[in-house]
């Protein structure tokens, strides 16, 4: 990992993450993902939004924009208008991706641009002060919820797959090299690409939700969490409460960016 520190973060930067929360853990499998592939990081652009998991483009050593809250995506879709070779990866969270830029995730989807969007699934606003998000689960505590959480949450892969995103895909921090893999993949799809991470926040989620240490909270992950492949085998009974990791969806769609180049070439008249 040092060797990958060296060459893809920024030198002697402090963070703001607490101890025991997963977003460093993400940030590190999307690294990874790009070191993989490897990606000339000259081409990368890494956008976010705001929040605990949106400061990751700061410590990140690409052409990188911290935008405002929410609007990520569309400044993602700018830069990948503008510079169409470009990988661009945009990394955010529950209240960020789906809350404030909640239109312009499920718009971006409905395009199918060739965005890869990371979404730090921390199930709350860690950074704002401990508040419920669209994908805080019913019942759960949060400071805007302090008798229990009685809004519904979105299923962030069915949401995006419904709008239209062509490669929809989920792992935990518990899953790393899952996670790493999926994200690898997503880069690599030719159109819009989410991968939902869950991921602890042992502080603003775990502790309103006495959920103890942040490995209890890893644990959760590893003993809830059961790959697309093991689920087809499970019956209804053994699958209660339980979520799926893998890939969940992908598909096939004009891509947004070449469709777009083609209206500029008819509209220059070539
Ligand atoms: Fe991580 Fe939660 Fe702390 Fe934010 S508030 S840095 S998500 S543990
Ligand atoms: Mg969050």
């Amino acid at each position: 990992m040092e060797e990958l520190i060296q060459k893809y973060f920024r030198p002697k930067l402090p963070h703001i993450w607490c101890p025991g929360c997963g977003n460093g853990i993400v940030t590190a499998c999307v690294v990874r993902a790009i070191d993989k592939l490897k990606l000339d990081q000259d081409q990368t652009a890494i956008v976010s939004g705001i929040g605990c998991s949106s400061r990751a483009s700061g410590y990140l050593n690409f052409d990188t924009l911290h935008t405002a809250h929410g609007r990520a995506i569309p400044f993602a879709t700018g830069v990948k208008l503008v510079k169409p070779a470009h990988n661009v990866i945009v990394l955010t969270g529950d209240g960020d991706a789906t809350a404030i830029g909640g239109n312009h995730f499920i718009h971006a989807a409905r395009r199918n641009i060739n965005l890869t969007i990371v979404v730090f699934n921390n199930n709350i606003y860690g950074m704002t002060g401990g508040q419920y998000s669209p994908l805080t689960p019913h019942n759960s505590f949060a400071t805007t919820a302090p008798f229990g959480n009685v809004d519904r949450p979105f299923d962030l892969c069915e949401l995006a797959k419904g709008a239209g995103a062509t490669f929809v895909a989920r792992a935990t921090t518990y899953h790393a090299p899952l996670l790493t893999d999926l994200i690898a993949q997503a880069i690599e799809h030719e159109g819009f690409a989410v991968v939902e991470a869950i991921t602890a926040c042992p502080i603003s989620f775990g502790r309103q939700n006495k959920l103890g240490s942040p490995a209890n909270m890893i644990k959760w992950q590893r003993d809830h969490a059961v790959t697309v492949e093991a689920m087809s085998k499970m019956k209804p009974e053994q699958l209660a409460g339980k979520f799926a990791i893998g890939i969940l969806h992908r598909s096939e769609s004009p891509e947004y960016g070449a469709e777009y180049q083609k209206v500029i070439r008819q509209a220059m008249g070539e």
